[in-house]
């Protein structure tokens, strides 16, 4: 418990991916002296892992760990050694498009669409090819980078409604420089090539095989690596209430006062400057925009139904359901799911109807994690959501009438996506080194607002270096170099060659 007489080198806020990189990098390092506050009573933040009553585990969000860095690789292996801890994938994921499951990226794979859209797709990815031969400027706007990219057809089928329902805003609002590796750019020779053969073409991108952990989600993997650190120096279920950055001193729900010789915080940006002293000095930071996720599991009884196979994800542009993801949550881990010796009661059929029975009964199960977006520019009643939900999973298909129902979880994470919007680069430029210049370093998902560098691999790097930066001055490379980071491996840092410095 911390008193007002506390005094540490280095105070990190939040024990999510970003806290946790600061923390494993403080601990390394033989000097300064530090203590990390958690509002939580676990680790892993938005990355952590729910336990539903009835057995079944939820994420919060479809997560799946790819990473750019050597360092934040051995740290996993670290907290999770064995073979046995982790069970590899390699992505299957498809594009419901009206009544067709068109393998990921939609953009190599238009020759599974039906004909008069294969000609729209095609027609729009010439024109936009041979416009670019003439272009003179970039494109503004996501959207226009879309229709540069992608063409008209392409942009109308699925990414503009798609954006809009991952997003909550028009893509017109968003700017484009953060894109590089997340958009597939087209080969047009190769789509006519493929829509001619018949061919379909998928596992493209970063996240194309992936590993999950065998048990507790991808949470475990945070609770393991807040294993690997120093247990007196991590506080659970303390709040910090209010930062005067004039004195260095963050306040504590319990009254304490903690002094700090510098702060790396990591709850969002817009709630940290509402809780400093002169926060008319980073106004702009309440504008930034970002869309909330509701998370809603279903735990299904019976076998995992051929029709979802070993599928990892589905993405849904269409509006015959709220969500604009679904993933296999069962297929990533058997323990994902309660055993098949569980006695669980129905609790209703996917078509609203109540059961023959609610005696409860075996299983086995298989689940589904679902995302849906929020804004003020995308209501969502959340009264009705996880049943609109169901209902979208018989639209698609994804569930039949009869299925039986046995768990339905709904959680709301009001901080879920960084949008990076037209203005996103102008504020962040002026309010991160003022709050640096005050020895405040924002950083992670929400800390620095950065989208491109908001995964769990990135989270961790910007708490690494932020330390690094702290103790050494180095570069925070992933914070100011996004796309250097994401156009290759990161191997510089070693965890076994830094210890002690
Ligand atoms: C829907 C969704 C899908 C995602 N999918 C992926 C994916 O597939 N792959 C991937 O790598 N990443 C994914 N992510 C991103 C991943 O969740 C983030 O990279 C990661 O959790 C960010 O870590 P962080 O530490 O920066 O922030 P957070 O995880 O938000 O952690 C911040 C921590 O600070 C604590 N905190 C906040 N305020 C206070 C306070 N006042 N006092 C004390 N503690 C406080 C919070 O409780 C929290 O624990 C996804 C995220 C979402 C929302």
């Amino acid at each position: 418990m911390a008193t007002t007489t506390n005094y540490f080198d280095v105070v990190v806020i939040g024990a999510g991916p970003t806290g946790l990189g600061a923390a494993k990098r403080l601990s390394q390092i033989n000097g300064p002296s530090w203590a990390l506050f958690e509002v939580n009573p676990k680790a892993g933040g938005l990355s952590a892992t729910d336990e539903t009553p009835e057995g079944f585990l939820i994420d919060y969000g479809g997560h799946v760990v790819f990473s750019h860095y050597k360092y934040f690789d051995e740290c996993l292996d670290e907290a999770l050694p064995r073979a046995e801890d982790w069970h590899r994938h390699q992505r299957i994921s498809y594009i419901r498009y009206k009544d067709t499951w068109v393998p990921y990226p939609f953009q190599n794979n238009i020759s599974v669409l039906p004909i008069e859209d294969q000609v729209d797709c095609l027609d729009g990815m010439i024109d936009a090819a041979l416009e670019s031969r003439s272009a003179t400027t970039k494109p503004t706007n996501f959207d226009e980078w879309t229709l540069r990219n992608l063409g008209k057809g392409i942009s109308n089928a699925f990414m503009r409604p798609y954006s809009f329902k991952v997003w909550a805003i028009e893509p017109t609002k968003m700017q484009c420089q953060w894109l590089g590796e997340r958009v597939a750019a087209p080969d047009v020779k190769k789509a006519v090539t493929n829509v001619l053969r018949n061919h379909t073409a998928g596992n493209w991108g970063p996240n194309a095989t992936f590993r999950f952990p065998a048990s507790g989600g991808t949470g475990g993997i945070w609770t393991a690596v807040a294993k690997t650190l120093p247990q007196r120096n991590l506080h659970f279920n303390q709040a910090v209430e209010r930062i005067d950055e004039v004195q260095k001193v963050i306040h504590l729900a319990d009254g304490s006062g903690v002094r700090y010789g510098s702060l790396i915080t990591t709850m969002p940006l817009d709630r940290l400057v509402s809780q400093l002293t002169q926060k008319e000095q980073y106004s702009g930071c309440e504008t930034l925009f970002h869309s909330a996720t509701h998370v809603i599991g279903i735990g299904v009884r019976g076998f995992r139904p051929s029709r979802v196979g070993n599928t990892c994800w589905y993405y849904f542009p269409g509006d015959n359901c709220p969500f604009y993801r679904a993933t296999i949550f069962s297929n990533y881990a058997p323990a994902n799911v309660p055993r098949a010796e569980k006695l669980l009661p129905t609790l209703r059929l996917a078509d609203g109807s109540s059961p023959e029975s609610t005696q409860p009964t075996l299983g086995p199960y298989w689940s589904l994690l679902l995302e849906v977006s929020e804004s003020r520019l995308k209501p969502v009643d959340r009264e009705t959501i996880v049943e609109d939900c169901i209902k979208g999973l018989v639209n698609t298909g994804l569930l039949a009438s009869s299925d039986e129902i046995v768990m339905t979880y709904h959680k709301y994470c009001d901080h879920g996506y960084p949008t990076p919007t037209l203005e996103r680069n102008r504020i962040l430029e002026e309010a991160l080194p003022a709050l640096k210049s005050r020895s405040i370093y924002s950083r992670g998902r929400f800390g620095s607002w950065k989208y491109e560098v908001s995964n769990q691999d990135h989270s961790f790097m910007l708490g690494v270096e932020a330390v690094d930066h702290i103790v050494y001055g180095s570069v925070e490379l992933t914070l100011d170099y996004p796309d250097v980071v994401n156009g290759r491996k990161n191997d510089e840092r070693s965890l076994h060659k830094m210890a002690g410095r």
